[in-house]
C-alpha cells in the first residue's frame, strides 16, 4: 500500500513554492524597513503555555490542539499559534531587561485540529509580528500599518480594516458584568456554543456568527461605552496615528477577538472573497500575556496573518504574482568526452552564479534541446566533438534561434553580456 500524507496537510510543489518564496520575500522586506527582526521558536511547547497564554476557554485550546506526551510523561503541544511562543521566548531570554521594545516577527507552520474544510488545514502557515515592551499607541498603529501595507504590496484589492478597543482589566470586568446581566435572560435564544460562553467568556457571544445570536444580542451593551479614561485615551491616540498614516478603518463595537489575553486595540483585516467570517489577518494589544505565562508585566501588540488565506485571496482576485528569476541555460553535450568537459564547464559557470542545467538521463542531443524548451531556457550551450576540438561552445539564443561559437575561455564574460 502506498503511504499518503496525513489528513489536513499539503505538499507544496515547485510551481507553488515560487509563490511562497515571492510572498515571503515581500514580508521580510517589509519587516526590515519597519525594524522588525526574525525570531524562531520551537514547533512544540509545553501544553501549559497555550492553556495559559491562549486561554483554557478558547476553541483552540479546547478542541484543536495536537497534544502528546513525551517519553518522560510531559504534555507537549504542536504550537497552534505564534504569539504565546514569542511571549515565552521574550520572558525566558529576559529580553525585557535589554532596552525594550523588541519588534519581532515569525514566518512559521502552525497546527490545529480543525474540522477539514476548504482552506483549513491541520498544518498551516502564519506570518506574525509582535512589538513587546511598549504600550505606546504608535506601536499599535505601526503594527496595523505593517499588516495593511503587506496586503497592498502584494496587490490585494478591496481590503477593509475593522477596529475596536476591548478595554483592560480595569474597565472590562464592569462591562462583562453588564453584558452577563443583559445576556442571561436571553440564554434560551442563544446557540449551544454561546450558552457555554455565558459563563466562561461572555464577550465572545457578541462575536457569534449565527443569525439568531446576532439578533438576540443586537442591543447588548457595547464595549466602547464602558472604557476607562486610560483605554479611551489610548484608543483615540492609536486612531489619530492611523489617520495620519492614511489608513482607512471602520469602528466595529462587536469585534472582540477570540483570545483571552487581548486588551485595548483589536483589529481585523478582511479581504473580499473570503467571506465576513474570514479575516485574512487579526491582531491587537495583549498587555497581560507575558505576565500570564510567568514573565514580568510587559505590554505587547501584534498580529498574525494566515498565509494560505492570503494566497487564496490573491488567487480569488486573479492577482498575478510576478515570479521571474534570472535566465536559465541548458548545456547540451554530444558524446562522453564532451559530457565530461561539459560537467566541468557547468560547475565553473554555476560557481560564477549562472543557472545551468544538464541532462541527467543520458538523452540524445535532440532530446536535450527539448529540455531547453521545457525549462524555458534563454540560451542553450551546445558542446559537441567539433566544438570541443576548437575549445569552444555553440551558443543558441532560444528566442531568436541565432547561434554563434564562443571560445570556452570567454564564455562566462559573453554570458554576462547576454543577460
Ligand atoms: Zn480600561
Ligand atoms: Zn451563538
Amino acid at each position: 500500500m502506498s503511504i499518503r500524507r496525513p489528513q489536513g496537510t499539503q505538499d507544496f510543489l515547485p510551481r507553488q513554492t515560487v509563490y511562497w518564496q515571492y510572498m515571503e520575500k515581500k514580508i521580510r522586506d517589509l519587516c526590515r524597513v519597519c525594524g522588525y527582526e526574525e525570531i524562531r521558536t520551537p514547533v512544540f511547547e509545553a501544553t501549559e503555555l497555550f492553556q495559559r497564554g491562549v486561554g483554557a476557554a478558547t476553541d483552540i485550546v479546547n478542541k484543536e490542539m495536537f497534544t502528546f506526551e513525551d517519553k518522560g510523561g510531559r504534555s507537549l503541544t504542536l504550537r497552534p499559534e505564534g504569539t504565546a511562543s514569542v511571549a515565552r521566548a521574550y520572558a525566558e531570554n529576559k529580553l525585557y531587561g535589554q532596552t525594550p521594545p523588541w519588534k519581532l516577527y515569525y514566518l512559521a507552520p502552525m497546527f490545529r485540529h480543525e474540522k477539514p474544510q476548504a482552506g483549513r488545514f491541520h498544518q498551516f502557515h502564519q506570518f506574525g509580528a509582535e512589538a513587546l515592551g511598549t504600550s505606546d499607541p504608535l506601536a499599535d498603529a505601526e503594527i496595523i500599518w505593517l499588516a495593511w501595507t503587506l496586503g497592498a504590496k502584494l496587490g490585494l484589492k478591496g481590503l477593509s480594516l475593522r477596529l475596536n478597543s476591548v478595554g483592560c482589566p480595569v474597565c472590562r470586568p464592569g462591562h462583562i458584568a453588564a453584558l452577563s446581566a443583559f445576556l442571561r435572560p436571553l440564554a434560551g435564544e442563544l446557540c449551544e456554543d454561546c450558552r457555554a460562553r455565558l459563563d466562561k467568556n461572555p464577550l465572545r457571544v457578541l462575536d457569534c456568527k449565527k443569525e439568531s445570536c446576532q439578533k438576540a444580542t443586537a442591543n447588548a451593551p457595547a464595549l466602547p461605552g464602558s472604557l476607562c479614561p486610560d483605554c479611551r485615551e489610548h484608543f483615540a491616540a492609536a486612531r489619530s496615528y492611523l489617520e495620519a498614516m492614511d489608513i482607512p478603518y471602520q469602528l466595529d463595537e462587536r469585534l472582540v477577538r477570540g483570545l483571552d489575553y487581548y486588551c485595548k486595540t483589536a483589529f481585523e483585516i478582511l479581504a473580499p472573497g473570503l467571506g465576513a467570517q474570514n479575516a485574512v489577518c487579526g491582531g491587537g494589544r495583549y498587555d497581560g500575556l507575558v505576565q500570564e505565562i510567568g514573565g514580568p508585566p510587559s505590554p505587547g501588540v501584534g498580529f498574525a496573518l494566515g498565509l494560505e488565506r492570503l494566497l487564496g485571496a490573491l488567487a480569488e482576485q486573479g492577482a498575478a504574482l510576478p515570479v521571474s528569476g534570472p535566465p536559465c541555460y541548458v548545456l547540451a553535450t554530444l558524446g562522453e568526452t564532451a559530457r565530461r568537459r561539459g560537467a566541468a564547464l557547468a560547475a565553473e559557470l554555476r560557481a560564477a552564479g549562472f543557472t545551468v542545467l544538464m541532462d541527467l538521463q543520458g538523452r540524445t542531443l535532440k532530446s536535450q534541446l527539448k529540455l531547453a524548451d521545457r525549462k524555458q531556457a534563454a540560451f542553450t550551450l551546445i558542446l559537441g566533438e567539433d566544438e570541443l576540438e576548437r575549445g569552444a561552445a555553440l551558443v543558441r539564443d532560444m528566442r531568436t534561434g541565432e547561434q554563434r561559437e564562443i571560445p570556452l575561455a570567454e564564455l562566462a564574460r559573453a554570458m554576462e553580456d547576454m543577460t
